[in-house]
This record gives C-alpha cells, structure tokens and sequence, in this order.
C-alpha cells in the first residue's frame, strides 16, 4: 500500500492472488452478512442495521484513566488490555502516533504490553494500512487481537479465509464503528488553517477531551517539533463538519457496514443525548463473542465497568446520521450511472421516494468529498493554501445550507423546497 498525491492509501500490487475475493469492496468477496453468519451463526440478537449480536451497552470504564485518556468511554483500550491480562492473547494490533520523523503521523503496531496498548487509545483519522501486521502474525506464532474499522476488520476475515496460518492465530477482532476515513491531507489542513508549516508538526490529538464541553464539540490539537501546541474546534475549521465529508476516501461511498458487523465485538460514540453532551465520553459497545459477552458481564459484576444493556434500536440511534449516509444515501449513489465495476451491496439502487433536498445533500457531499482532494492537491502544488480554504469555505456553507438551513443559502433553499 502507498499514499497517492491526494494522500490516500492504494494497493500498488493489484493482480496478487486472490485479491479479487480479499478486498472488502469487491463484487467478488464474501459480503458482511455470509461472514457474520459463519461466525455468529447462532448469536442471540440479529438487527438488520447492527447485524448479529449477543448484547449491547452504553457506558464507560470506571476504573483505571482508560475513559480519561480514551477518545471515547475507553472500552476498546481497556478490553484489548483485559485479552492481554487474561492471557487470551498474546498481542494486540492497533493504530499508534508514529515516530515523528516526518513521515507518517500514525501507524499499525503489534502491542505485547499493557503500557503498548494504552499509549494507542484514541481514534486516529488517518490512513494506516496492515501489511505489517499481517506480516508479523504469519512470522510470530501466538494468538493476537486486531483492532480496526469495519473494512479492515473484513478484509482481515477474507484473508483468513485464504490462509489457515492467519486463522489459527487470529484469536480476537475489536472494530470500531465508522462514519469514514480521511486522508493524510486532513490534517496538513488543519496545519494550514492553525498557520503552522505541517514539517514542523510531530503529532495530533484528533479530539483533546475536555470534560466540562459536551463531547461532540471536537478539538483538534496539533504537536510541535519546538513543543509547543496548537488547537482548535472543529466547527472553526473548514472542513471540520464531519457529515460534509471532506477528505473522505471514495471508497467509504459504497461501504453498508457502520459498526463492523464481523468483529467479535465493536465500539462506537454514544451520539445521543444525555451522553453526548458528556464530555468525558461514553461508549456503545456491540458484543458478539460469549467469551467477550462473560469477560465484560464479569467486569460490570464487579463495578469496574458501568454499563448498561441496551436494545439495537438504540444503538441505530447514536449512529443514525451514519446509517443514513450507508443505506438510504448508499442505494441513491449505487443508482448513478456507472461505467466500472458492477458493486454487490447489501442495498439495492433506489432513487424512489428521496426529496430533491435529500437528493442534494447526497450529492453535495459526494462532491465534497472528491472536490477536496483535487483542490488541496493543486492548492498544494501551487503553495497558496487559500486556494484550498477558500474552496473548502464556500462548499461548507453551501452544503450547511441546505443540509441545515443555515444562513442565506438555507434560507433561499427553505423558500424553494416550501
Ligand atoms: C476513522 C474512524 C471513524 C470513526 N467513525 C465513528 C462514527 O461514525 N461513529 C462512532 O460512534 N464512532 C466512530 N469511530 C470510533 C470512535 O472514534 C472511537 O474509536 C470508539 O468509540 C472507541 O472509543 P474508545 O474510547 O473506546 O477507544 P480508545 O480507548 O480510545 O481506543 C481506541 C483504539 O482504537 C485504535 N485505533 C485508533 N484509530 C484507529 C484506526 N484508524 N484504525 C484502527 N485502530 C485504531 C487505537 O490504537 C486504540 O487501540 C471512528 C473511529 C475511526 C478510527
């Protein structure tokens, strides 16, 4: 895998064996449904958005600073610690800040420690890739858990499909649930827009926790070479609306799966109130594993967790932005004319039945989205950032008008569509 110009990973050894049947958007690999039915075949719960699970919570890490120093309620550090402590693994891979040598800000490391695996809590948006993992695995007997979003977590299952080495030894996958990925441009952006030159940045806090603001009002932090910090809230930023979807990888477009419906058990945002506007962060957990189902139940027994069962409508609730853009938004782009590959989706083309505003949002932020790896990549070239930030202000307004109504342009669209 090598970063493109636009900064995005690509395979750069397409025709390898079996690719074809491992890449976890080809027509031609297993969809997330065959998978999950082979491995939770007779799990408790099936949801047609969560897939099939055996409980579901809402809560966070009591003991320890695992909440604290976690993006979120701290479950997935803390449950990758609990497979480490229990000898249930032997290893857990999972997204680390790089070396801060000016090449890639983050990246996939095999963790044998509890002190490794609680240095790399926290969510990293940004491109990482697995080969070394996978690498490593083949090479190092021992059983390892993986931590990933939803299609890393699949193209993981696909590859153990293929190779028995990789089977025996994957013993855990934890996913994280996922509205998309960006790309390493994301953050020069953020660079640019704090008027900091992006060499001399050494790292970044995507969302620095502050308990006391609600939890969905992010900051960004970037690291210096000289020490020094630089931070700002999202909403200042250009591209910081999320659902707009600057910088998103294309292929996040065609992708059905927001909680990683293969993962023996997956974590995600509490994205309703009163835990979103909790600032120390709260977890939905989606359990899918028995012995991950006892290792929690046991550890909530004991009032080192608090968590509370909850029922998958909930859990569609706290993602409900997410599975709009995935199913409703996802059959209206499988609908456009399209002269590649012919996708096998869980949902089916459906244009039907959509309002011309809801058409529009769709589309905008498809736009977005392609527009702002093209115009950062010339806005780069021609070293003049305003190029990009002015681009990048003027689709942000647009796309908060008629997603929000906010502004003129909301207000002219809110005339139109009455
Ligand atoms: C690209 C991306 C998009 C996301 N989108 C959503 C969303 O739409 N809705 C939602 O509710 N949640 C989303 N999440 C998940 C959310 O941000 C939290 O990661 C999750 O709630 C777990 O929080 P935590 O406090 O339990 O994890 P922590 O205790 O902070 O641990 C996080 C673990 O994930 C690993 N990790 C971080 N980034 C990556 C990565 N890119 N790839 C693989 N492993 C990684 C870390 O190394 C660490 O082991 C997304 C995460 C990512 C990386």
């Amino acid at each position: 895998m090598r970063l493109d110009r636009y900064g995005q990973l690509k395979p750069v050894v397409s025709e390898a064996r079996g690719f074809s049947e491992l890449c976890p958007f080809s027509p031609d690999a297993s969809d997330e449904d065959a998978i999950a039915r082979e491995r939770f075949g007779s799990a408790r719960h099936y949801d047609p958005l969560i897939g099939r699970f055996e409980a579901a919570y809402v809560g966070y890490v009591r003991e320890g600073r695992y909440r604290a120093e976690g993006s979120s309620g701290g479950m997935a550090s803390w449950t990758a610690v609990e497979l480490l402590d229990r000898k249930l693994v032997d290893a857990v891979a999972h997204v680390v800040p790089g070396s801060g040598d000016g090449t890639a800000l983050f990246r996939y490391q095999v963790s044998r420690t509890v002190e490794g695996v609680r240095n790399g809590a926290k969510s990293r948006y940004y491109p990482v890739e697995l080969s070394g993992v996978v690498e490593e695995m083949r090479r190092r007997p021992g059983r390892y858990a993986v931590v990933g979003i939803p299609c890393f977590i699949k193209a993981l299952h696909l590859l153990c499909a293929q190779d028995p080495v990789l089977r025996d030894r994957l013993a855990f996958t934890l996913g994280l649930f996922c509205g998309h990925m960006k790309s390493a441009r994301f953050v020069e952006s953020f660079a640019w827009q704090m008027d900091t030159p992006m060499d001399a940045v050494t790292g970044v806090d995507f969302r620095l926790k502050n308990a006391s603001r609600p939890a969905n009002w992010y900051t960004a932090e970037l690291r210096l070479k000289d020490g020094n910090t630089r931070a700002k809230d999202w909403w200042h930023l250009v591209d910081g609306d999320w659902g707009a979807g600057f910088f998103q990888n294309s292929a996040c477009n065609f992708c059905d799966d927001v909680v990683a419906e293969t993962a023996d058990i997956s974590f995600g945002d509490a994205w309703v109130e009163p835990y979103a506007s909790d600032g120390r962060g709260t977890n939905v957990v989606v359990v899918r594993s028995l012995v991950l189902q006892e290792l929690i139940a046991r550890a909530v027994g004991e009032g080192r967790l608090d968590l509370k069962e909850v029922d998958s409508a909930f859990v569609v609730e706290t993602q409900a932005a997410g599975f709009r853009q995935r199913r409703e938004g996802l059959a209206f782009r499988l609908g456009w004319p399209r002269v590649s590959i012919r996708l096998n989706k869980r949902v089916a083309p459906r244009w039907r039945g959509l309002s011309v505003r809801r058409m529009l949002v769709y589309w905008l932020r498809s736009m977005i989205s392609a527009g702002s790896h093209r115009v950062f990549w010339l806005a780069r070239r021609l070293r003049l950032p305003a190029v990009y930030i002015r681009w990048a202000s003027a689709m942000l307004s647009l796309y908060q008008g008629v997603t929000y109504s906010r502004g003129w342009i909301g207000r002219f669209i809110d005339r139109i569509c009455r």
